[in-house]
């Protein structure tokens, strides 16, 4: 059956932990991505692809300070939307690429795409996303000298030199502002990449005016927003795991298959699924049944095609089906 599949792409699908992030590795990666993703709209889905850009983010932060005695460094937001067009074109050109190759002359375009956040996100009162690079003690207090806004705190043992970091909130997503546009690129058949790195966080100044807020926004949670706006019928999570498990990482770790939102939710508020991995991708699947999805799947790129078709992967359905 054709769908609206909104898909939300882990970190894997462009940088593997491993790698260093050369062109060439996340070209490779993200080529294997788009052969996926080539399959699913050979099926006759329509596809809203969205993604992470933390390893890209942090490399362009670091750019941004190595490079501050020559060029002026830019602000987070800025950097979000260098990322998403950095990422946007890459997916962009290499599907085009694939689908030109099959023959499948579907449009392919990515967006740069602002999300609405609230200042008085109960994470402004106390940041905890690290984000950009380490630095030693010194350096961190030389750096909130220059600049008194930033929040740095120490993220690693006291025995390891560089262990401060700058943190920042990660607000709620509520809405994307380009809501109206994605939705008409989605329902005139194209394929859209947008809400990149969970989209570039924005708030509405005194004067009811749009401005970029130091922030990250979580891709998953960012995912589920963007699946509700385009009416998806299915929202897609893919990491790097074929299923969420419960018992996670013990001897008694066992996958989780088909499974009803109360069922998923019940899992949920046992602690199955840690806190920033597999905690708001879980939490982002029940927002999207209670919104009124359809389902919602957790799986890997390889198991997508099984899992769209009901053979693998973890799918949160509603309670009465
Ligand atoms: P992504 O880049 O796709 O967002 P994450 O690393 O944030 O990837 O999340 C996926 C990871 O979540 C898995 O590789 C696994 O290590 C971890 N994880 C935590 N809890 C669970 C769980 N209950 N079941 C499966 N994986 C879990
Ligand atoms: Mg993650």
């Amino acid at each position: 059956m054709r769908k609206v599949i909104v898909i939300a792409l882990g970190g894997n699908a462009i940088k593997q932990a491993h790698e260093q992030g050369t062109v060439e590795e996340q070209r490779a990666n993200i080529a294997t991505t788009c052969e996926q993703l080539v399959n699913m709209l050979i099926y006759g889905n329509r596809l809203v692809i969205t993604h992470g850009n933390g390893p890209q983010a942090g490399s362009l932060l670091i750019q941004q300070e190595a490079g501050v005695a020559e060029v002026p460094a830019q602000p987070m937001d800025v950097v979000g939307a260098m990322t998403q067009g950095q990422i946007g074109y890459m997916f962009q050109q290499t599907l085009q690429n694939m689908l030109w190759d099959k023959q499948v002359p579907l449009p392919v375009v990515s967006i740069v795409n602002q999300v609405l956040v609230s200042e008085d996100d109960p994470d402004y009162q106390d940041p905890s996303k690290p984000v950009g690079p380490f630095y030693t003690k010194e350096e961190a207090e030389k750096l909130g000298a220059e600049r008194p806004e930033y929040v740095i705190k120490e993220v690693k043992p006291e025995n390891v030199e560089r262990r401060f970091r700058r943190v920042v909130p990660s607000p709620e997503p509520i809405r994307n502002i380009e809501y109206l546009a994605i939705r008409k690129m989605v329902d005139s058949g194209m394929v859209v990449i947008a809400s990149g790195g969970g989209g570039i966080p924005v708030v509405y100044d005194e004067n009811k005016r749009l401005k970029g807020t130091a922030a990250v926004i979580d891709k998953d949670k960012a995912g589920e927003v963007l699946a509700t706006v385009v009416g998806a019928d299915v929202f897609l999570v893919l990491t790097d795991i074929a299923h969420a498990k419960i018992n996670f990482g013990t001897p008694e770790e066992k996958d989780v298959g088909l499974i009803t939102y109360s069922e998923m939710k019940k899992l949920s508020e046992e602690g199955h699924f840690k806190a920033g991995s597999m905690g708001p991708k879980v939490l982002s699947c029940l927002r999207f049944i209670e919104w009124g999805g359809q389902q919602a799947i957790i799986t890997s790129l390889d198991n997508a095609i099984a899992a769209l078709r009901g053979e693998s992967g973890t799918r949160v359905v509603p309670d009465t089906k």
